[in-house]
């Protein structure tokens, strides 16, 4: 028996209701937003995400699954990596397909599988979900404001708004955050010696990644640590409390959290995330931020954008915490008189999903008994018996499978009546 790779996951039965439920009230939320899909690629070319989210990432650093292209005779083969995350692809799309043209800005959203090779742990797998949205186009704080409002009207729409609370921090600019990196390396190479072995190495790399480690000790190091939030330039900061002032104006509420920094290299200015303490160590359920200087590295015009992106199984476990599921049972279940399915039987079944009705039937011919108990085990309100002698008249026998009542009906009325369109409940 084979078993599935580590950190990845079968989902199924009713898990799956809570699944589309999630996603269409996604696709409804963007669609409200005028948020276009965009369908990408699961692969892309491994420079994509490593000029993309950038090298001292981890992701980038050790977390994507990548492998060389056979189909390159020509050398060893160009590097291609799956997916972890969804902003590099779209904004490589945008270019590749003009999308700048005409100017002004683009909504897109994608949604999908992301592949990160991660230590697996509840809430944390190496196959997840993610849905993003991308605002390209515009550097107004207000189009901040309304992708984080769209992700709070998201989790409002799902209901898991009171497990969850947002937090918003601005991370600086290029002019701003040099003086800021040195200033905070100073501060931790005095700590060196208190620091874990991951962010010694993060203090020559890339010191701000150092505010995010979870270590309890560099915790007590980087309480102490100054904040970028005190050293933005104006322009930063006026964008910052103009992001805050449309937040406000939008009733979304926020907590500011200055030590706060996303796991990818590419935000500019406005950085923030949705947080539970529900899921354990897989607190974070969304986040995003501006990410101005983007499409330029990639090869694009200098367009700004700010985008973010939602963890899908984490939102469904969230989802299940206050909330049963379940996959939508059949109306009818056709009880057939055993051996081999007559045709009569077989274009009752036509009928019925002719009228958009879900039923089900035994393809095996088992007795009445067993095919009853199938029936209740399905959920099925309603056996419809398709007596032979009933069927010649037009009718068949409609048996209540919850008060064990039965009724000859016409198969006219059986439609009305199953397919709930019946003005008045006659079982
Ligand atoms: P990120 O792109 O890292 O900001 O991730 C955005 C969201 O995706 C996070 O807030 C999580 O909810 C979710 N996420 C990230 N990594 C994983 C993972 N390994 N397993 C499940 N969900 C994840």
């Amino acid at each position: 028996m084979f078993q599935k790779v580590k950190g990845f996951q079968d989902t199924y039965g009713d898990d799956c209701a809570c699944w589309e439920k999630a996603e269409s009230i996604m696709r409804d939320t963007f669609a409200l937003f005028l948020v276009r899909e965009i369908r990408l690629p699961i692969l892309e070319k491994t420079a994509v995400f490593n000029r993309g989210i950038g090298q001292t990432t981890d992701i980038v650093e050790k977390e994507m699954f990548t492998f060389a292209d056979r189909d390159r005779a020509d050398s060893e083969g160009e590097l291609l990596s799956l997916r972890p995350e969804g902003t590099a692809g779209t904004v490589r799309a945008y270019i590749e397909n003009g999308l700048y043209n005409p100017p002004g800005i683009k909504k897109l959203y994608y949604s999908g599988p992301m592949f990160r090779r991660e230590k697996p742990q509840k809430g944390r797998y190496r196959q997840f979900s993610q849905c993003g949205a991308e605002f390209i186009g515009s550097s107004s704080p207000l189009a901040d404001a309304d992708a984080i409002n769209l992700l709070i009207t998201y989790f409002d729409r799902v209901n898991i708004s009171r497990f969850t609370h947002l937090e918003i921090n601005s991370v600086g600019c290029p002019l701003c955050r040099p003086e800021y990196h040195s200033k905070l390396t100073g501060y931790f190479n005095k700590h060196k010696d208190g620091l874990c072995a991951d962010c010694n190495r993060r203090l020559t790399k890339n010191p701000l990644r150092i505010l995010d480690c979870k270590n309890e000790n560099c915790g007590k190091i980087i309480k102490n640590a100054s904040v970028m939030l005190d050293s933005l330039c104006p322009e930063c900061a006026e964008h910052f409390e103009s992001v805050k002032m449309y937040l406000d104006a939008l009733n979304v509420k926020y907590i500011i959290n200055p030590f706060m920094v996303r796991g990818l290299d590419y935000y500019v200015r406005t950085a923030f995330e949705v947080v539970t303490a529900e899921l354990g160590a897989a607190s974070a359920v969304g986040g995003g931020g501006r990410y101005d200087g983007l499409v330029e590295t990639l090869g694009g015009p200098a367009v700004p954008g700010v985008g973010f992106a939602i963890g899908m199984d984490r939102v469904v476990a969230l989802m299940k915490l206050s909330e049963e599921f379940k996959q939508t049972p059949p109306k009818a279940f056709i009880v057939t008189f055993g051996g081999k399915v007559k045709n009569s039987e077989i274009a009752l079944l036509n009928r019925l999903r002719a009228q958009n009705i879900p039923v089900e039937i035994d393809y095996d011919g088992k007795g009445m008994k067993s095919q009853l108990k199938q029936a209740d085990r399905t959920g099925a309100k309603y056996a419809v018996i398709a007596g032979e002698e009933e069927m010649n008249r037009g009718a068949v026998m409609l048996r209540n499978l919850s008060s064990s009542t039965q009724e000859e009906v016409s198969i006219a009325d059986l439609i009305l009546k199953i397919g709930n369109n019946h003005p008045f409940n006659f079982l």
